[in-house]
């Protein structure tokens, strides 16, 4: 079980942070799309590779995320850290506040639902579209 996240292991954490981390950026169907690589937020070159992202980063630590220190900067080593979702909470709160959800929702403090990884969304989207699944 301590030797797997080594190896190219696809169900690691850190390989699964890698993964959200450039699908938000990259792929225009990811449900974060719109608040990464919808506002121009992109993924370094070098870390097209999840090893050389490995080695920058190191393995991600139990509890934390992956978050950068200026939150309009792109993904890469000089603008990472790994930190605690409430560090992040309190990033993405102080950024909320100068927009819009697609559907224009005004993006605020008690209108952000917060995911499990540490990424969050409009909770009106979120619980609207939770409804028109039959979702609770
Ligand atoms: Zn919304």
């Amino acid at each position: 079980m301590t030797h797997g996240h080594a190896r190219h292991n696809k169900h690691s954490r850190t390989y699964n942070s890698w993964h959200t981390m450039k699908r938000r950026c990259r792929t225009k169907t990811d449900d974060n799309y719109h608040y990464y690589g919808g506002r121009g937020i992109k993924v370094c070159k070098r870390w097209d590779d999840f090893i050389n992202f490995l080695k920058d980063m190191g393995i991600r630590p139990p509890h934390k995320t992956l978050d950068r220190v200026n939150n309009n900067g792109d993904y890469k080593p000089s603008n990472c850290k790994w930190s605690t979702r409430k560090q992040q909470a309190n990033n993405n709160r102080k950024q909320a506040r100068w927009s819009h959800c697609k559907r224009g929702h005004k993006l605020m403090a008690g209108n952000l639902y917060y995911f499990s990884n540490g990424s969050w969304r409009c909770k009106a989207c979120v619980t609207r579209r939770g409804r028109e699944r039959g979702l609770k």
